[in-house]
């Protein structure tokens, strides 16, 4: 195969997934990096830096580059993307085509960020669409039709909800809840519980495992350990899944409360369509069990999860590179194209 390559990517608060056009997902890894406070340097970043989270010596921080969705250190951020870029695809003397997404909302110097970061990883040319697009594309709704539909992406930091009609975003809402308020509501719960201090990881461990926003039928259980606030030492406790639920049900209310709102604000042709549609999650954070169900009882339309929802935005960016030449001129392309 010769030719330029072509990239979308998925830059999410979690996860940093990189989609080659001809070969599909070329790289998952965490968006974390390891820095070394002395020397001001990245020592490492995705999986490997992500088992130090948590347990680095003093000089050694292991951070979230993106923690809110957003580009809260651009340095990092870019020499995470530099090097993720480089391993997955590398990109040669020709460069490549990128397509990459960020969250809707996002400043003008967020999104220049983003343009920086992966033209420094040798990119010849980026274009940037907002996130609701690459997850709906990816979920292979089809958003050119008069026909509105709506997106409800739960990533790690942020849930990002939108409706589409017309290839364009017609309604939406970024709030900065999502799988990681998941983590720190459970955090939460069990020391107030239990004396029990968790960390994050260990919290993210139990959702994985048992994870709910409502009681299960069958009740189950996971042990998690950490340290007993009383006599400091270390202690395991059986969290069940009714606990799990009781702990994460007021943030996956505020999620639900994001979604109506913004059906409120959405115009009756296009509420008669979703209802007819049902609305569409994507995102790690929508695998929470229960989220669904929660959603439906909330604003009385189906929510339907996306086949492999983690990894929707990232084929939903690859998808993009296509579907942006197939307009037929520029105005519709602007549509798309966020810059
Ligand atoms: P982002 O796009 O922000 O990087 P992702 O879409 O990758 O986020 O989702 C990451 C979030 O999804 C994390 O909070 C993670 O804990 C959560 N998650 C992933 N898998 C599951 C699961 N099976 N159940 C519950 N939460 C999950
Ligand atoms: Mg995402």
């Amino acid at each position: 195969m010769f030719g330029i390559k072509e990239v979308g990517i998925d830059l999410g608060t979690s996860s940093v997934l990189i989609y080659q056009k001809g070969k599909g997902i070329v790289l998952r890894e965490p968006a974390v990096v390891a820095v070394d406070v002395n020397k001001g340097t990245a020592i490492a970043t995705g999986y490997k830096a992500q088992r130090m989270l948590g347990r680095t010596p003093e000089h050694i921080k292991a951070v979230r580059p993106m923690r809110d969705g957003v580009i809260s250190d651009y340095e990092l951020t870019s020499k995470m993307l530099r090097e993720f870029l480089r391993k997955a695809i590398k990109p040669g003397i020709l460069g490549y085509k990128a397509v990459a997404c960020v969250p809707s909302g996002v400043t003008e110097v967020e999104k220049r960020a983003v343009i920086d970061a992966v033209s420094q990883a040798g990119a010849s040319r980026v274009r940037i669409i907002e996130e609701p697009i690459a997850a709906a594309l990816g979920a292979g709704l089809d958003i050119s039709k008069p026909n509105g539909s709506m997106v409800v992406d739960i990533g790690g930091g942020t849930t990002d909800i939108a409706i589409l009609s017309l290839d364009g975003i017609v309604v939406r809402e970024s709030i900065k809840v999502a799988g990681d308020k998941f983590d720190e509501a459970i955090v939460k719960y069990v020391k107030k519980k239990y004396n029990l201090l968790i960390g994050e990881r260990t919290a993210e461990e139990a959702k994985l495992e048992i994870g709910c926003v409502l009681p299960m039928e069958e009740e189950r259980s996971f042990e998690v350990r950490g340290r007993c606030l009383i006599t400091a030492l270390p202690k395991t406790i059986e969290l069940t899944s009714t606990e799990m639920a009781e702990a994460t049900i007021e943030t996956a209310m505020q999620i639900a409360e994001a979604v109506y709102s913004v059906l409120e604000r959405t115009k009756p042709e296009l509420i008669s369509d979703i209802s007819q549609n049902g609305l569409v999650l994507t995102g790690g954070g929508s695998l929470i069990w229960g989220m669904d169900i929660l959603l439906k009882q909330r604003t009385g339309i189906d929510a339907l999860i996306a086949e492999d929802s983690i990894s929707c935005v990232a084929e939903g960016t690859g998808k993009a590179l296509d579907y942006i030449e197939s307009l037929p001129n520029e105005a519709q392309r602007k549509k798309i194209i966020y810059s």
